[in-house]
């Protein structure tokens, strides 16, 4: 049938489901066929006669076996295909995933709308196809709010030539069949029937090879439950369908609410403040992308941290993020839960750590280099600075982060009291991991400069990335620098954690985002890098040395709220003193302990 499909020209062929009504006999077929090629027919001329239901079987066939490549290669790393038993189970997956996707397909069939749904799913398909595969990336509900939530610039560098021509080759020629192919309609009653005899044929032969085969499914599908967010296109629709319904569909209960209301600085906290005068400033970068791994503070063999090494700052080294992804780690970051009861939606429904400071009297401003707050800021300052022209600190398309600490004193002494400030780095955000810092980092050499970080060498592709924690090392320096030129005024404390990490090619995998079960450390072993002024020391009793103690301990996201809540010695119902990384090395506390 694919042959027919193939090398019919116009008013030649008729394809029909059932094998019994090709209308013409197979002879003059090939004869008309013969005439039209040697006469060199041209494109337009093509007239491909076929049945809606023959059209939904071809489709699910080519989308089962060349837009699922990611899934048999994981599938076949689980089967003992040198078996009858193994070949025989692999058959069977091949018969039910094209017989589920042939259901879907019949329910988008009607005439209207039968070709651009078609067209539609080849193409995005594809698109999923080249992710899954060049990247490793897995497309489930957190993946589309990313690419919701991006923007143009983040998502223009992941357009490539690789990328086009996988879309061009895997979609677009599949979809231009679909395109020029005739589709032929029987008499209501006739199509009708055979569209119920095609679309319960595929129910049955999918539900009896179930059911045939349903041990082998249990045993793998118990130990590889990742296997089902493989299967394209079905799993990204389900995950999208999901993320709609959360994000535009469902009934939002009230407005938001909100938490930390009976927060205040406590009178212990005011009093020590006293003494010397002076406000505290607490800094939180929030960096992007950045690994544990590539920081020489933590023992890697390269010179990433030449300046932050300096700086006496304590590198706590088993840091691990909430999410594999921004817009996932960001909010779960300024959440007052934790990562085992974290859910975006919740987190949405509520207030967080800027609201609870602000409840308290603490002044807050958020600045972003990157691409938003993800909600976090709602309520409370908000600059987005990443698209200033300042001619040393900007190019055309982009600020480096440097841009952060552009005009912030006179932004921090507009306010009275105490102040949270967030700085929201661009910081190693790839695949252009090139792009992210200038000319006087490029260091590493030679470096990746292609977007597809899959067509370099794994070397350069990890100088251009190292580049960029490079340029954050210098980066992070400058704003305790700035830090320091505030002691007149303010005690400072400085933290660093980055949102999530980043895969640079290890086990195949790149860029970052896998559901966080199947992630590898690379993606969620995250640096996270404090320093604290002489003055916030000595005004509180905070003891740096004792900090370097527990530079190896677990850690996370979870720690952030009540870390950050503690410095300004809020009291609150929201607090939990188990998790303020500080506090037991306090002096008081240390003391009594
Ligand atoms: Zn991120």
């Amino acid at each position: 049938m694919l042959v027919c499909l193939i090398s019919s020209c116009k008013g030649s062929l008729v394809i029909e489901w059932a094998p019994t009504s090709i209308t013409h006999n197979q002879e003059t077929i090939w004869m008309i066929e013969m005439k039209h090629l040697m006469r060199g027919a041209r494109l337009s001329e093509i007239d491909l006669n076929i049945s809606a239901p023959a059209l939904l079987w071809l489709c699910s066939i080519y989308i089962m076996l060349a837009d699922n490549q990611y899934f048999w290669r994981a599938l076949l790393k689980l089967i003992d295909i040198s078996t009858w038993s193994g070949i025989s189970f692999c058959f069977s997956i091949m018969a039910i995933l094209t017989c589920v996707f042939s259901v879907i397909f019949h329910a988008f069939s009607a005439k209207v709308i039968l070709k651009p749904v078609l067209i539609l799913i080849l193409i995005l398909a594809a698109g999923v196809g080249y992710f899954q595969t060049k990247y490793g990336v897995i497309i489930d509900k957190s993946m589309i709010q990313n690419v919701v939530e991006t923007d143009y610039k983040e998502a223009s560098e992941l357009i490539s030539f690789s990328l086009l021509f996988y879309l061009a080759l895997y979609g677009l020629l599949p979809a231009l069949v679909v395109g020029l192919v005739t589709v032929r309609y029987r008499p209501f009653v006739k199509e009708s029937l055979i569209r119920v005899l095609s679309l319960f044929g595929a129910a049955f032969l999918a539900g009896f090879l179930i059911w045939a085969n349903y041990k082998n499914f249990v045993l793998i599908g118990r130990e590889h439950r990742e296997l089902r967010m493989f299967v394209n296109p079905t799993a990204p629709l389900y995950e999208a369908y999901k993320f709609a319904q959360n994000k535009y569909f469902k009934v939002v209960e009230g407005p938001i609410q909100a938490i930390g209301l009976d927060g205040h600085q406590s009178t212990q906290y005011l009093q020590a403040r006293k003494i010397e005068g002076k406000k505290t400033i607490v800094v939180l970068v929030v960096g992007e992308t950045a690994r544990a791994k590539d920081f020489a503070l933590n023992g890697y063999a390269r010179e990433t941290n030449p300046e932050l090494s300096k700086d006496d700052v304590v590198s706590f080294n088993n840091t691990y993020s909430c999410g594999t992804s921004t817009a996932e780690s960001v909010p779960c970051i300024f959440s007052n839960l934790d990562r085992v009861d974290y859910s975006s939606s919740d987190a949405g429904r509520h207030e967080n750590l800027l609201d609870v400071l602000s409840h308290s009297g603490v002044n807050v401003l958020w600045r972003d280099n990157n691409s938003g707050c993800k909600g976090v800021c709602n309520r409370v300052s908000y600059e987005d600075v990443s698209n200033l022209s300042i001619p040393a600190l900007c190019n055309t398309s982009e600020c480096f982060d440097e841009i952060l600490l552009h005009q912030l004193q006179e932004r921090i002494q507009q306010n009275n009291g105490d102040i949270f400030v967030v700085l929201h780095q661009k910081g190693s955000h790839g695949p252009a991991y090139f792009k992210r810092y200038p000319e006087a980092f490029r260091r590493f050499t030679p470096e990746c400069t292609d977007s597809a970080p899959q067509n370099c060498q794994k070397e350069t592709l990890l100088n251009a990335y190292d580049n960029s924690i490079l340029y954050a090392d210098h980066f992070l320096h400058q704003t305790i620098k700035f830090l320091k030129s505030m002691s007149g005024q303010y005690n400072a404390v400085f933290l660093y954690v980055s949102d999530h990490g980043e895969s640079l090619g290890e086990n195949g995998l790149y860029l970052h985002g896998l559901p966080y079960a199947l992630s590898p450390d690379e993606q969620r072993h995250i640096p996270m890098i404090a320093w604290v002024s002489s003055g916030y020391a000595a005004s509180f009793g905070l003891d740096q040395q004792c900090l370097k103690k527990h530079v190896g301990q677990a850690y996370s996201h979870d720690n952030i709220f009540h870390s950050m809540l503690g410095l300004f010695g809020v009291e609150t119902k929201q607090y939990k003193k188990d998790h303020d990384i500080f506090r037991q090395c306090l002096a008081g506390i240390k003391d009594s302990s």
